[in-house]
C-alpha cells in the first residue's frame, strides 16, 4: 500500500453539512428524519472518497457513526441503477456489507433500510440462527444490498439463492473480530466469489499486523481513514481505575451505580460464570440486573438486551464477545469489572460509551495483581491511568451478607492463586491467556491463528449462522465456522446456564 493516502480526522468543522457531498434529496430527507445534523468526522472523511470509487481502509470504533460513513455513499452509487421493475433480474445484488456477529448485521440493516428508506433500492439482512426461507424469498425478489455473517452467506451461495457475481462493492466491517472469529477463510472464499473489479471498504477498530496483512491482500491502493490514532480510545472517555479489593468488587460495582445514580452500565466480566454471579449479586442488592453471555439463549439474551434499552434492566453483565457491536444509544459508562486480558478488548469496551460524541466514563476496577495488564492497556493506548481510591467506598467485611460473595470471591482469589498470571476467574473462562502471553506479559495477536483463539470465542457468538435441519451444536461450538463442519461433528456441550441463574426474577 505504497501509494496510500492517509486522511486523519479528529473534529468535524460545524460548517460541514451532509448536503455538502452532493447525496440526492432522497438520502437527505432520510437524513433529517433520523435527526443528524452534521457528519460525524469518520463520515466527514468516508464519504467524499467511497463516492469517488475509492478502496477505504478506516480505522474506526462502533460508535463513530462509521455505519452512516459507508452506507450513505453506497446507497447514492447505487441509485445510478435504482428502479422500481418487480423483475428480480433488474435488481442483482450490487453491494456487501460483512458483519462478524448477527447482531452488528441486524443493526446495520436497519441503518441501511433507514437511509434508503425514499429510494427504490431494496436491502436485506441474512445471518444463522434464522429461518432461511424468508432470507431466502428476499433474495430471490431481488435486492441490491446484502448485509450478512459470512457462514450464513455462503449457505446461500451454495443453495443458488444468492448471486454475487454483479457484486461492485464489497464492505468488511469490524474486519478485526471477524478474524479473531476465525473467519479469513470463509472471507477469501467470499471474496473468490465476487467480480475482481469492484471497491472495497475495510473498518476495523484495531488495526494489528493481521488486519494490515488482509487488508494489503484485496484492498487496490485504499485511502485509509482514521478518526482517531489507531488504538487509541474516544477522546470524550473518561478513564478512571478503581483500585479495589477483588473480594469488594461486587460491592464496589454497586456502590458506583448507586453514587452515580447510574440508569444504563454495561458491566464487563472476562467469564461467563463471573458475569452471571455479578448480575445475580447486584439483583440481590436491589439493583436491576441481567447477564448476557455466550450460555444464554438467543432468545434470553435479546430479552435482556431490550429490557436494556427500555430501562427496565439498568446494569448488563456482559462478556466481550456477548457485547460485541452492540449500539446502544448514549450509554453514559462501562465498568471493568475485570480488565481484559488483550489489550485491545479494552479498547472496545470502552469504545460502548462516549458514542457519536457524547461524553462517557470508563470505570475499570483493578487488584494489585492487574498491574501487568494495566500496562499493556497504557502501552497500547499511550496513556498513563493511574490507579485512584474509589471515594466513600467502604467495603462491607463478612461478606456473607451479600449472598455467598465471600466465600466466590475467596475462590476467585484462590483460582487465581494457583497460578502465577493473577487472570481471574479461570472457571468458564472465554479466554485463557496463552502460555506465551503468561510469560512475557504481552497480549500479542501474532498471525492468524483460530486455533490459538478458540478459548476466546464465545460459542454462541462465535457461530455466525446456524445450518437450518437439526438445529443443532454448531461447528463454531469449537470455534470454527459453521461452514466447515457438519451439526453431528460435536457432541453438545452442557449449557451450564440453568446452573447459573439466567433472567431477573422480576
Ligand atoms: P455507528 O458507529 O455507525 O454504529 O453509529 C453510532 C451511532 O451514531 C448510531 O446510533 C447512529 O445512529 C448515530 N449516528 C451516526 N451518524 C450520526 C450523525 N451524523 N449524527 C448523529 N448521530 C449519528
Amino acid at each position: 500500500m505504497s501509494d496510500n493516502q492517509s486522511a486523519t480526522a479528529q473534529t468535524t468543522p460545524a460548517t460541514i453539512r451532509f448536503e455538502d457531498f452532493g447525496l440526492s434529496a432522497d438520502i437527505l430527507r432520510a437524513l433529517a428524519d433520523q435527526g443528524y445534523v452534521n457528519p460525524t468526522p469518520i463520515q466527514a472523511q468516508a464519504i467524499p472518497v467511497v463516492l469517488q470509487g475509492r478502496d477505504v481502509m478506516g480505522a474506526a470504533q462502533t460508535g463513530t457513526g462509521k455505519t452512516a460513513g459507508f452506507s450513505l455513499p453506497i446507497i447514492q452509487l447505487l441509485l445510478a441503477h435504482a428502479n422500481t421493475s418487480a423483475s428480480p433480474a433488474r435488481h442483482p445484488v450490487r453491494a456487501l456489507i460483512l458483519t462478524p456477529t448477527r447482531e452488528l448485521a441486524d443493526q446495520v440493516a436497519d441503518n441501511v433500510k433507514a437511509y434508503s428508506r425514499y429510494t427504490p433500492l431494496r436491502s436485506t439482512v441474512v445471518f444463522g440462527g434464522m429461518d432461511m426461507a424468508p432470507q431466502t424469498a428476499a433474495l430471490r425478489a431481488g435486492v441490491e444490498i446484502v448485509i450478512a455473517t459470512p457462514g450464513r452467506l455462503l449457505d446461500h451461495v451454495q443453495q443458488k439463492t444468492l448471486n454475487l457475481s454483479q457484486t461492485q462493492i464489497l464492505v468488511m466491517d469490524e474486519a478485526d473480530r471477524m478474524l479473531d472469529m476465525g473467519f479469513l477463510p470463509d472471507l477469501q472464499r467470499i471474496i473468490n466469489l465476487l467480480p475482481k473489479q469492484r471497491q472495497n471498504l475495510m473498518f476495523s477498530a484495531t488495526f494489528s499486523p493481521e488486519i494490515k496483512k488482509l487488508a494489503n491482500s484485496f484492498l487496490n491502493k485504499p485511502v485509509t481513514i482514521e478518526v482517531a490514532r489507531s488504538n487509541a480510545t474516544a477522546e470524550n472517555v473518561t478513564q478512571i481505575i478503581y483500585k479495589v479489593e477483588e473480594e469488594a468488587k461486587r460491592q464496589a460495582v454497586a456502590h458506583i451505580v448507586r453514587e452515580r445514580n447510574l440508569k444504563q452500565v454495561i458491566v464487563f466480566s472476562n467469564t461467563k460464570i463471573g458475569a452471571s454471579r455479578v448480575a445475580r449479586e447486584l439483583e440481590k442488592q436491589g439493583l436491576k440486573a441481567s447477564a448476557i453471555h455466550g450460555d444464554k439463549s438467543q432468545a434470553e439474551r435479546m430479552a435482556a438486551l431490550e429490557a436494556f434499552k427500555q430501562g427496565g434492566i439498568e446494569i448488563l453483565v456482559a462478556t466481550d464477545v456477548a457485547a460485541r457491536g452492540l449500539d446502544i444509544a448514549e450509554l453514559p459508562c462501562v465498568i471493568n469489572y475485570d480488565l481484559p486480558y488483550n489489550a485491545e478488548d479494552y479498547v472496545h469496551r470502552i469504545g460502548r460509551t462516549g458514542r457519536a460524541g457524547a461524553l462517557g466514563d470508563a470505570i475499570s476496577l483493578v487488584t494489585d495483581k492487574d498491574a501487568r495488564l494495566l500496562v499493556d492497556i497504557e502501552k497500547l493506548i499511550k496513556k498513563q491511568l493511574a490507579p485512584t481510591e474509589l471515594a466513600g467506598f467502604v467495603p462491607h467485611v463478612g461478606h456473607g451478607a451479600h449472598g455467598g460473595e465471600g466465600r466466590e470471591g475467596r475462590e476467585g482469589r484462590a483460582r487465581r492463586d494457583e497460578g502465577r498470571s493473577g487472570y481471574g476467574g479461570e472457571r468458564g473462562a472465554e479466554r485463557r491467556p496463552r502460555r506465551d502471553e503468561e510469560r512475557s506479559g504481552r497480549s500479542e495477536r501474532n498471525a492468524y491463528a483460530p486455533a490459538q483463539r478458540k478459548e476466546k470465542i464465545d460459542p454462541w457468538f462465535l457461530k455466525p449462522y446456524e445450518p437450518q435441519q437439526p438445529a443443532p451444536v454448531s461447528a463454531l461450538e469449537s470455534g470454527t465456522p459453521a461452514s466447515k463442519t457438519s451439526s453431528a461433528a460435536k457432541p453438545q456441550k452442557t449449557k451450564v446456564a440453568a446452573l447459573l441463574g439466567g433472567m431477573p426474577k422480576r
